[in-house]
């Protein structure tokens, strides 16, 4: 398994390396909600200049909040952004959506043909959880249509949310192939 892997990478590199010791607030006050995409790894940080301690990276899959969940902004999003805003001195966040999200038009069918391949039985699943329909099940992942718009939505269920005090918060997107920013909603 990969884990192995890992496990052995990770022996060597703690026998060549000495980390400095640094504090958990992040230097430049900022958080910064990305997506989980694998393409992003490594890449991200190098396109925005980021180092070790620099910021708080928050990774959902699609950057986004699920449609359920933007209600009332209860999400584990919004519960991390509280986290580094009241205990780490974050004054300023930044949502990053980037281009050929897996997230965005998702498929109903190839979703729910996958969890049966898997064991899991996706009528089963919707009627304990009250879905209506497939489009419910791909809902509640959080998969959405336009990345511009899912970026302005999720700016915008974050400058609302009760739990979280004014502040700048951006909407941007990155290309996934170049790594260009492109500015959508300036906090
Ligand atoms: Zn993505």
């Amino acid at each position: 398994m990969v884990i192995d892997d890992i496990l052995a990478h990770n022996q060597q590199f703690v026998q060549q390396k000495t980390l400095p010791i640094i504090g958990h607030a992040p230097r430049k006050r900022m958080a910064v909600v990305t997506c989980m995409d694998c393409r992003l790894v490594t890449m991200f940080e190098q396109a925005l200049g980021l180092e070790r301690g620099d910021v708080l990276e928050l990774r959902t899959a699609g950057a986004t909040i699920s449609q359920p969940e933007r209600e009332g902004a209860a999400s584990d999003l919004i519960r991390s952004l509280a986290g580094g805003i009241y205990l780490l001195g974050v004054r300023e966040v930044a949502v990053i959506g980037h281009t050929q999200c897996g997230l965005a038009r998702a498929n109903p069918t190839a979703m729910t043909a996958s969890m049966q391949a898997l064991g899991v039985d996706p009528d089963k699943l919707m009627r304990a959880e009250g879905m209506g329909d497939t489009q419910d099940l791909v809902n509640w992942l959080g998969a959405f249509n336009d990345v511009h718009v899912n970026v302005r939505e999720v700016v915008n269920v974050i400058r609302n949310s009760p739990f979280l005090p004014k502040i700048p918060v951006h909407g941007l997107v990155i290309d996934i192939e170049t790594g260009k920013l492109e500015m959508v909603d300036r906090g």
